[in-house]
């Protein structure tokens, strides 16, 4: 149970963070849902919390921006008092052939996924270290594990998001806070969605259970890594991705 916890979650107006705010929220944590363009789709998620009994309020910010990071920081713990659960959840992907993938397409992944990663981090953990305690979950993928064709910023990024994770977890181990990954595989969101029927089949055929994950299933996994349950585990990547990666 996650009664009296306050989490964020970026990137959580919709897909894979609005099920993981969802599922928080189900849990007993007051919410808060990050947001940067879909400011409708993020007052939707906040209402279907809030018809589900749970507590969820909205702010905007874009992650990769590391002053409206520290911004958000300071506005969140001065109305909350503490910040209990980090969830980098928010991220894009701009694929393409490393032969035509632009310069801005490269900065951009990298921008969002990995340092948008690192800004919250930066700015949050100074207030998990005074409470000595917090859970941060980084949200990777299959592709940082395993590398995709098509996907070279992306896998990047996914792959930075570990090594982050990792340094992270050993930094602030001794002051009670643990720091996981977890790397979905195929997911059925916006994300994936603009995937040709083709390659959806040919990425079908690469696991072993044969479809796609839910967002739920992503959400799962976070809210046992947020609970109590698992405060034995730190510095992990827990790979939720139908056995892609065994
Ligand atoms: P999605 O449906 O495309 O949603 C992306 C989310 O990221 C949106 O809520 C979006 O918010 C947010 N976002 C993007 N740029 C942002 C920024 N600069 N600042 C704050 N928020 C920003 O994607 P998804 O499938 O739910 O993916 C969620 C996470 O899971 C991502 O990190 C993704 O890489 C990872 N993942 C997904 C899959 C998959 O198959 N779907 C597989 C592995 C990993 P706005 O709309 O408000 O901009």
């Amino acid at each position: 149970m996650l009664n009296g916890k306050v989490a964020l979650v970026t990137g959580a107006g919709r897909g894979i963070g609005r099920e993981i705010a969802r599922t928080l929220a189900r849990e007993g944590a007051a919410v808060i849902i990050n947001y940067n363009g879909s400011r409708e789709r993020a007052e939707e998620a906040k209402r279907m919390i809030e018809e589900e009994g749970g507590q969820a309020s909205l702010y905007q910010c874009n992650v990769s921006d590391f002053a409206a990071c520290e911004a958000m920081a300071r506005d969140l713990i001065k109305e909350y008092g503490h910040i209990d659960i980090l969830v980098n959840n928010a991220g894009i992907t701009r694929d393409g052939l490393i032969m035509k993938m632009k310069e801005e397409d490269f900065d951009a992944v990298l921008d969002i996924n990995l340092k948008g990663t690192f800004n919250t981090i930066r700015h949050f953990s100074r207030q998990m270290l005074k409470q000595k305690s917090g859970r941060i979950i980084n949200i990777s993928s299959v592709s940082g594990i395993l590398g995709n064709a098509g996907q070279a910023n992306y896998a990047a990024s996914k792959a930075g998001v570990i090594g982050l994770t990792k340094t992270m977890a050993r930094e602030l181990a001794s002051r009670g806070i643990t720091v996981n990954a977890v790397a979905p595989g195929f997911v059925d969101t916006e994300m994936t969605k603009v995937l040709s029927d083709e390659v959806k089949e040919a990425a079908c055929k690469q696991i072993p259970l044969g479809r796609f994950g839910q967002p739920s299933d992503i959400a799962e996994m976070v809210a046992f890594l947020a609970s109590e349950k698992a405060a034995y585990i730190t510095g992990q990547v827990i790979s939720v991705d139908g056995g892609m990666n065994m």
